[in-house]
């Protein structure tokens, strides 16, 4: 028997409506190269009305992809709300990524307009005689269009001036294409994922609950995570709809910039990848900010040291919310909150499951299974691929049947290539990405654990450990290590492996340890394994 009930489609105009409705007076904030912009969410809304138009001036239809090639500010919030809206499709692309994979990724979602920012021009005019599809570019910022070779080229403010501040947004199937976002590659090819508004819509709700990210009108957001990284984790999407203050940081990164802007703005919540969080760690301690505002720092996208955790608890009394998710899955997959009953544990337990990356946001199914498939324990010891379901989880890359073809198994689940365990309550905890994983001798060596244990030593800042191969044992861990900066000459690898030796296996044993002075990094910030693997692809480890 079907329910009674009226037929409403899931789609982002009723988000960016309520806003309207009821939080016209809140602000959005931003740092931009020309100082920082404040509007309220009353002049945003109807900056994105100017700019629907715009878009159908420019010859935008539905369907149409429509790319975006920015930092995180008000313009590019605005772009994230009008393109979906008149039924057009928000292609977020990765600023960082190599001219190659630009090339590609923008003749493979066969974008029309490109909206760039002044700073960012020239990244492109590297790519722009090779861009098949691309008719036209608009420059954001305030200031007059930079010279570039850029063609046909428009100015953003000059195009919403003019441009009337009316408009009526269509109703759209809730299965319309709302986003694109490409994985930044870290594992291959960028492989494009195509969102619904019916996915969005209800990955914004979901995260704003607050058994996940526990987001609300009082938040103060501050999504350090860039906007071309999986929607800045759907934060535009769920402060917006809850009516939380924003602040963006614009290209300002730096440890300092995020802490002046945490402190002038009482930002609540500020999310983004570990290795920014570490930067700013120690930038709190040798500073003297007032970050009392705070009250949560969502952390994902790579594990969250332990050490990270403590430490910021400790130091600063701020909570780590430890997430995992993937561009994938919208992205958010699980969070670590600890259960009303567990904050009687003992602080030790507390952090332990802290450090996991969480419980199944309500909407993900999630299961860990073994290479033919069948379904493995919550035990919190037995190792599998983790595996997915649900309303915000890709069903088929974007024209890319190659890669679909081995991302989901025969009943329908996502595969991940992550592979973790979950413990008996419910608490999944990743211990390598398939790819990542040291196999010595036929046994598994997870690379994030021994990481994790040595980003906890007090003299080191970052390690990222990987395979090198051994003669022996096919493979073996090697930790690269950046020393902080005090203890740079006075950090030793038998000091690193004696910390070590009484938290693992012997066999787990780094057989060897070098220090560098960087880790490289991936378009979003991660440590790139990729990259340190090829580094150290000749790398003798010594014997015995
Ligand atoms: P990319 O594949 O380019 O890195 P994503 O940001 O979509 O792009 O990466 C998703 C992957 O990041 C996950 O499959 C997982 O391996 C890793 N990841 C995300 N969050 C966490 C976390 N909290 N802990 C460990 N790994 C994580």
């Amino acid at each position: 028997m079907r329910g009674l009930m009226m037929d409403f489609p899931l789609t982002l105009k009723h988000i960016l409506q309520h806003n309207e409705r009821l939080y016209g007076k809140k602000e959005v904030v931003s740092r931009t190269e020309a100082g920082v912009h404040r509007y309220t969410y009353a002049d945003f809304q109807k900056r994105v009305r100017k700019l629907a138009n715009v878009l159908q001036r420019l010859g935008v239809k539905r369907g149409d992809r429509v790319a975006t090639f920015a930092w995180n500010h008000y313009q590019h919030l605005e772009l994230y709300f009008a393109v979906p809206c008149i039924g057009a499709v928000l292609h977020t692309v990765n600023i960082r990524l190599f001219p190659d994979q630009l090339v590609y990724i923008f003749n493979h979602a066969e974008d029309k307009l490109v909206f760039v920012d002044p700073s960012l021009i020239p990244l492109l005019e590297r790519v722009a005689d090779r861009l098949k599809t691309v008719e036209q570019y608009v420059v954001m910022g305030s200031g007059a269009i930079p010279e570039t070779s850029l063609a046909p080229v428009l100015a953003y403010e000059e195009l919403m001036a003019d441009a009337p501040e009316d408009f009526e947004f269509p109703d759209l199937d809730e299965w319309d294409a709302l986003g694109l976002c490409y994985t930044s590659g870290t594992t291959g090819n960028p492989k494009g994922v195509l969102y619904t508004h019916r996915a969005i819509f209800l990955h914004t709700f979901a995260s704003a609950m607050s058994n996940t990210l526990n987001i609300s009108e009082r938040d103060v957001i501050f999504p350090v995570v860039p906007m071309f990284h999986a929607n800045a984790w759907g934060l535009p999407f769920t402060a917006v709809m809850v009516g939380a203050k924003l602040v963006f940081p614009g290209p300002f990164l730096k440890p300092q910039d995020m802490a002046q802007m945490i402190q002038d703005e009482r930002v609540t919540v500020a999310a983004g990848v570990p290795t920014l969080w570490i930067g700013l760690y120690h930038a709190l301690k040798g500073g003297s900010y007032d970050i009392s505002s705070l009250r949560a720092l969502i952390v994902g996208g790579s594990a969250a040291p332990r050490a990270l955790i403590e430490g910021f608890e400790k130091d600063f009394g701020v909570p780590i919310a430890h997430a995992w998710g993937m561009t994938e899955l919208s992205p958010l997959g699980t969070v670590a909150n600890l259960k009303s009953y567990m904050e009687e544990w003992p602080e030790e337990e507390r952090y332990r499951v802290r450090a996991k990356q969480g419980m199944p946001v309500a909407g993900i199914e999630l299961r860990i299974a073994d290479e033919q498939g069948n379904p493995l324990p919550w035990d919190g010891k037995t190792m599998g691929e983790v595996q997915v379901r649900g309303p915000w989880v890709v069903s088929a890359y974007y024209n890319d049947p190659e890669a679909s073809k081995d991302a989901f198994t025969p009943d329908g689940w996502f595969r991940t290539g992550d592979v973790a365990t979950v413990d008996p309550e419910g608490y999944m905890e990743i211990t390598d990405r398939t790819k990542d994983l040291i196999k010595s001798g036929g046994e598994w060596i997870s690379s994030v654990q021994l990481e994790n244990l040595l980003m906890a030593h007090p003299k080191v800042m970052e390690a990222a450990v990987i395979a090198v191969y051994h003669e022996k044992w096919q493979e073996r861990p090697l930790a690269v290590v950046v020393p902080v900066p005090e203890h740079k000459d006075d950090i030793t690898k038998e000091e690193l492996i004696e910390f070590l030796r009484p938290q693992v296996a012997s066999w787990w044993l780094p057989d060897d340890v070098v220090f560098v002075e960087e880790i490289p990094k991936t378009s979003v910030g991660k440590f790139d394994k990729k990259v340190l693997r090829e580094q150290f692809r000749d790398y003798q480890l010594p014997t015995e």
